[in-house]
């Protein structure tokens, strides 16, 4: 289908782009990538009157060392986030799970900052961004400020951005010596949409787990965090991951849809919380 017509104006900035947001009000909508807005635009289940493209500023896209944390762009593409060096040495579950992201012509053209914005819950990075307990830097005409990933997500499609804001910034920390970390992502063909996908961040202390942190992708309206497993696994050895494990979609509420039943999804929640866990004790 063809989408309904639009104004569009490029930004040269983040101030410009905010200027723009306020003028046009709630029919206004940034475009970043364009692989989930546009597709959205087609099906007409978004009718923006106004696009404001960010694709020109060009200081929304690095990766940088920020002592103990690593700060990314908004608009870094997946593919940057992929392949670069600082988070694969820093916060290599990051970069990990950018790989799994659609197909490459996705990760050239979409960025982080416009698959955390867009707040679907079937996504990769925000899972792996609750599980590193990352936060957002968000700026609008108040000016700037930082939101936690957990609180960022707040129902379907829909995030704590106000419709006048700008993500401008992802924060992730550096993780350390004893940390292990893994993303696995089931779909049914290769490159599809997850069906269930589960990060695992684990900090390991004289051969116990001392804690770990579980992001689920597609488990309900929003990214969750698997709290229950995550409880039952502080203090745990490896040979009790499968039974510390066997909670973790609790508290969760998926769909049931072509791809998968909600109880088929509990069942994938449980074995890739399993298996990714094992993985970064490994790790
Ligand atoms: C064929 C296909 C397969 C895909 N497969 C996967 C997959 O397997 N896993 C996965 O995670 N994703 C997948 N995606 C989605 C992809 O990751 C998108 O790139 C991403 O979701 C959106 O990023 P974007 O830069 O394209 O954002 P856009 O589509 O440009 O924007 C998305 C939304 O975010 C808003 N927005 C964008 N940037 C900002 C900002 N800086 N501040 C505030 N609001 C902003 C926009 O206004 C819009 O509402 C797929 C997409 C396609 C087309």
């Amino acid at each position: 289908m063809i989408p309904i017509a639009f104004d569009y104006e490029v930004a040269e900035s983040v101030d410009q782009a905010i200027d723009l947001l306020k003028e046009n009000g709630e029919d206004a909508k940034l475009l970043a990538g364009g692989h989930s807005l546009l597709p959205i635009m087609k099906l007409r289940l978004a009718a923006p009157t106004m696009l404001i493209d960010l694709g020109r500023i060009g200081d929304l896209s690095y990766v940088r060392d920020e002592g103990d944390h690593i700060a990314i762009g908004a608009m870094t593409r997946h593919t940057e986030v992929e392949h670069n060096q600082l988070l694969q040495e820093h916060c290599g579950l990051l970069a990990h799970t950018a790989s799994f992201v659609g197909d490459p012509q996705v990760r050239h053209r979409g960025t982080i900052g416009g698959s955390i914005s867009h707040g679907d819950a079937a996504s990769d990075l925000p899972s792996a961004l609750l599980a590193l307990e990352g936060t957002f830097v968000v700026k609008g005409p108040g000016g700037e400020r930082t939101v936690a990933a957990s609180d960022f997500f707040q129902d379907y499609l829909q995030t704590d951005l106000a419709p006048d804001e700008v993500l401008t910034e992802v924060r992730v920390p550096k993780l350390g010596q004893n940390t292990g970390w893994s993303y696995k992502k089931f779909n049914r063909r290769a490159q599809d949409w997850a069906v269930v996908g589960v990060a695992a961040v684990v900090e390991r202390s004289n051969g116990s787990i001392s804690s770990a942190r579980i992001g689920l992708t597609n488990m309900g309206s929003t990214p969750l965090r698997a709290t229950a497993a995550e409880s039952a696994l502080s203090g745990a050895d490896a040979s009790s991951v499968g039974e510390a494990t066997s909670n973790a979609d609790e508290g969760t509420s998926p769909s049931s849809d072509i791809a998968a039943s909600a109880e088929y999804r509990r069942h994938l929640a449980r074995v890739l919380t399993r298996r990714a866990v094992e993985e970064a004790l490994s790790r």
